[in-house]
């Protein structure tokens, strides 16, 4: 891994776009630092370049401080207030749904700066809030993150077009604050301190649902996780995320100090940073090595799994010495709906069996739909008289007593079918 990812930041070729220059502070950035990182979500960082090189996280602020408002106030309190619609605007339009008077989403400022609002109680002052969303960041990264005060300051000092949405935000009655404050806030909480390692550590926590990697810590809900990747496949990307979901296709957000964090769920969290930026704002070599890391390694979300009939390791239809039938059935792997959904079809079909024997041995998890559908095929192929017979040593079915009549004794391994032949 950290070869591959050195290879990947020689071959991202020539660097262009331009630094964001409307925060002064960052087109004094070095503009040809360059870094990769990628976060497993059982805490394995790969690195490689300047991956431990701070840089304020702007943007990738936005995904954290949502999150921190669901988990504090719920989805519906969250959804009244803050959209979840692609805008297909710059990320700092001054705009707001038409009917509902919502910022379409939390990712462009209009929605961040509400969220930001939303942290906490209404009444509570600046540095509380910021103290709130630090904290929480933190968590994420498994570190205590800071302030950047000389960024903030920087960024404070040309906030006309913040401050003009704050306004319109506070006109519309969706803050209740004064402006001025939501915009300190919020401008704090984009100067917030990060490497790249710290962000593909939060990117891998949101991909674990919201289980931090090293500390092991729930950070927030795991429902909570799915809003805020959800939000970010659709939103992240502003008026270019069409064009990421179809050639990148993993959830991600981007930031002007050139950072971009990328996480797949149940698998990864990576990051990239690289300043000068496309006309979107997003990094330019950021976006080229998303795109490549995305084809190497299949990471696109829309990418078909592995096929619901790779499951079945063997299903078999076996006749006992006194003529009645027996299916043997042996599953593989994780079950999900595409895989049990096969299995039950086919247990419908043809001459009534008297016995069926499902062997569950060599699978290794049974999501919850699964496990329920297996139950009940099991629970109804005891009711229309047949002998079941479940090989689950290590119990990945959970069965209880009340999902199935209780197994016959001699069902527990499949000596019971001597004496049967091949169908
Ligand atoms: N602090 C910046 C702003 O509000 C963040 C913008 C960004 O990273 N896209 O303008």
């Amino acid at each position: 891994m950290p070869d591959y990812l050195t290879e990947i930041l020689h071959a991202c070729g020539d660097d262009a776009g331009a630094l964001a220059d409307y925060i002064p502070e960052l087109a004094s950035a070095d503009p040809d630092r360059l870094a990769v990182c990628l976060s497993t979500i059982d805490g394995t960082l790969y690195r490689a370049g300047d991956s431990d090189t701070e840089f304020s996280i702007q943007s990738i602020s936005k995904p954290f401080v949502y999150a921190l408002a669901l988990a504090e106030h719920g989805l519906d309190h969250v959804l009244d207030r803050i959209g979840v619609e692609p805008s297909g605007e710059a990320f700092n339009e001054l705009s707001l749904e038409r009917d509902s008077r919502r910022p379409r989403n939390p990712m462009i400022n209009a929605g961040a700066l509400a969220a930001h609002a939303l942290v906490g109680d209404p009444g509570d002052d600046v540095d509380t809030r910021v103290e709130r969303v630090r904290r929480l960041m933190s968590d994420f990264a498994g570190r205590e993150l800071h302030v950047d005060r000389t960024i903030y300051e920087s960024e404070m000092s040309q906030a006309y077009r913040n401050l003009a949405i704050a306004n319109m935000l506070r006109s519309y009655g969706v803050i209740s604050q004064h402006p001025r404050d939501v915009v300190h806030g919020y401008t704090q909480q984009c100067a917030i301190s990060v490497t790249t390692s710290d962000l593909a550590t939060m990117g891998a926590t949101l991909a674990a649902g919201g289980v931090q990697p090293t500390t092991g810590k729930q950070v927030v809900p795991e429902q909570v996780a799915r809003q805020v990747l959800s939000v970010m496949m659709s939103c992240g990307m502003y008026d270019a995320a069409g064009d990421w979901m179809t050639t990148v296709g993993f959830p991600a957000k981007s930031g002007v100090s050139g950072g971009i964090l990328g996480a797949l769920p149940g698998q990864l969290g990576m990051a990239v940073f690289s300043p000068r930026l496309d006309s979107h704002g997003t990094s330019t070599r950021g976006v080229r090595i998303c795109t490549r890391m995305s084809a190497d390694m299949g990471l696109h979300i829309m990418q078909a799994p592995e096929p619901a009939r790779s499951t079945v390791r063997r299903d078999r239809t076996l006749r006992g010495p006194d003529g009645s039938l027996a299916r043997v059935c042996s599953l593989q792997g994780s079950l999900q709906f595409g895989s049990v959904e096969r299995v039950l079809r086919t247990v419908t079909d043809g001459m009534p069996i008297a016995v069926f024997v499902l062997d569950l041995r060599r699978v290794s998890s049974v999501n919850d739909v699964a496990r329920r559908m297996l139950a009940e095929m099991l629970r109804r192929l005891q009711l229309d008289g047949a002998d079941v017979a479940l090989l689950d040593p290590d119990h990945v079915l959970h069965l209880s007593e009340q999902a199935v009549v209780r197994l016959p004794e001699r069902w527990t391994s499949l000596a019971a079918l001597e004496g049967y032949e091949r169908v």
